[in-house]
């Protein structure tokens, strides 16, 4: 444990493994160039520190590569204002500059919908829906504190229940422009050559805005039309200005460039071998998602789990460890579109969820450990309703307690690839992090990243995986879960 901090904590080489990720790199959108260039870099990177077997390793059928080449979005009148604005991932591109009005879309369903047809030609679209902006007055990012920590470690599985359940009914209860509605405007926009859809969200304000998909990316799907996300201000100044019958014009030039040569899904695996006769079979495994969404390059969200994974790697190899089991280290893709390159892993290696059935394999595997909550420090880590691993995660948490982490939760943690191998009943965890991030935003960058927090998460992970490939047993499972009671994205148990 000492060689382990001192390495870690003195040696560290976890910022140069992020700035290869995120500024070398680029965004990392699962079959982007960006996501492959970082890819390669890891693969190569592993391979150099002496871990074995390092490879892209496809998963499955994933879908088109997608690459932002242009993006020019400003107000001609009544005056000039170029727009924080960026196309959402999958977007068509405009073939050259545009300029058109703005038509505003008051419309409350399909059926009022219709009363737009025939007038949608060359121009931009914006839904009349005013944005409330809601002022934060607490400090961002914010540390967990003491007590908050207490409360976690002291939560009863029937508290956790409960709390899991409010927050299903919580997630039901939210809802804004209807969705289909939003579908048959996009469809009658290509149909009628409207040039692009103007979009945006509470969250989309003071300068950062928030860029996912703008549909689907399968190779069989058309093209989707051009949405573009801006910040509420400028969204809710534009529907006041049309309110007020003052025309808004703009001009608008995007390129997009899609791949469809290779459609598979990559993910990157490497291992560090077992050396015991009896048990270099079983694997220890850690891992991250290494692609992001494209509006920055994806440093919180999830190069900070990737750079800590790899170097608690490098930690073990610089160490020169000789781990009884083998360790494997998986950087994952598809994880922003449902955990699809985790899940389909854990589907061709230990189990297949949907029918339950197990590979041989599943008898060997040990535990998963997962970074996905930013660039904060490990705090603790979640049991994931594990109880019989608490005792044993205590004690490896010990040689940190200086270090803040300690804390173990029953809580269930979701919608990361931990899940995957939960939802097989295979031990997989994610620790508990400070909420330090700025996820799926243009402002996901490397001065975001926190250089002290991900030299301990590296330490701490790598201690964890290295006390994982070294003790007698196996680590202790839950029951394996009944066929299709879990949700296979966020983790919770299904209603
Ligand atoms: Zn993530």
């Amino acid at each position: 444990m000492t060689k382990i901090r001192n390495e870690g904590l003195q040696n560290s080489k976890v910022m140069e493994i992020a700035f290869q990720l995120t500024e070398v790199s680029g965004p990392r959108v699962t079959n982007s160039p960006g996501f492959m260039r970082a890819a390669n870099y890891a693969k190569n990177q592993l391979a150099q520190w002496g871990l074995v077997n390092s490879r892209l390793d496809p998963w499955g059928d994933f879908g088109k590569g997608w690459e932002l080449k242009k993006s020019y979005v400003a107000i001609l009148s009544p005056w000039y204002r170029s727009l924080i604005a960026y196309p959402k991932t999958w977007s068509s591109g405009t073939n050259g500059p545009q300029t058109g009005g703005v038509l505003l879309i008051s419309a409350k369903d399909s059926i009022e919908l219709n009363g737009y047809r025939g007038k949608l030609k060359g121009k931009v679209l914006i839904v009349d829906d005013l944005i409330h902006y809601e002022p934060d007055f607490k400090p961002n990012p914010e540390r967990r504190t003491d007590e908050e920590l207490q409360e976690m470690s002291e939560l009863t599985e029937a508290e956790n229940k409960a709390a899991l359940r409010r927050r299903l009914e919580r997630n039901r209860a939210q809802n804004g422009i209807s969705r289909e509605m939003l579908n048959a405007l996009k469809l009658m926009a290509v149909n009628e050559g409207a040039t692009a859809l103007l979009s945006s969200a509470a969250d989309n304000n003071s300068g950062t805005v928030f860029v996912l998909q703008a549909g689907p990316y399968k190779i069989s799907d058309p093209a989707n039309f051009l949405d573009i996300v801006i910040g509420l201000e400028d969204y809710n100044m534009i529907v006041r200005l049309l309110r007020n019958n003052t025309p808004v014009k703009m001009e608008v030039d995007v390129k997009t460039a899609f791949q469809s040569n290779d459609t598979k899904g990559y993910n990157v695996i490497a291992e560090i071998p077992g050396v015991d006769q009896n048990l270099k079979d079983e694997i220890v495994m850690l891992g991250a998602h290494l692609d992001s969404w494209p509006a920055a390059n994806g440093a919180t969200d999830n190069a900070a789990g990737v750079c800590a994974m790899m170097e608690a790697v490098r930690i073990l190899t610089a160490i020169g460890i000789q781990p009884r089991r083998t360790i494997r280290i998986a950087l994952w893709s598809g994880e922003e579109q449902g955990l699809l390159g985790s899940r389909d892993y854990v589907k061709k290696t230990f189990g297949d969820f949907s029918t339950m059935k197990l590979l041989p394999d599943y008898d060997k595997f040990s535990a998963y450990f997962n970074l996905d909550y930013g660039t904060g420090k490990i705090l603790g880590i979640s049991l994931q309703g594990n109880e019989a691993a608490r005792p044993i995660f205590e004690k490896w948490f010990i040689p940190f307690h200086d270090l803040r982490a300690k804390t173990v939760t029953i809580q269930n943690f979701g919608s990361t690839d931990h899940v995957s191998f939960d939802v097989l009943g295979l031990p997989g965890f994610q620790f508990i992090q400070d909420r330090l991030r700025t996820q799926h935003s243009n402002m996901d960058s490397y001065d975001h990243l926190s250089p002290d927090d991900l030299k301990q998460s590296a330490t701490i992970v790598a201690a964890f995986v290295y006390n994982a490939a070294m003790r007698d047993q196996k680590l202790p499972r839950k029951e394996l879960p009944k066929l299709n009671s879990i949700d296979p994205t966020t983790g919770f148990k299904r209603q």
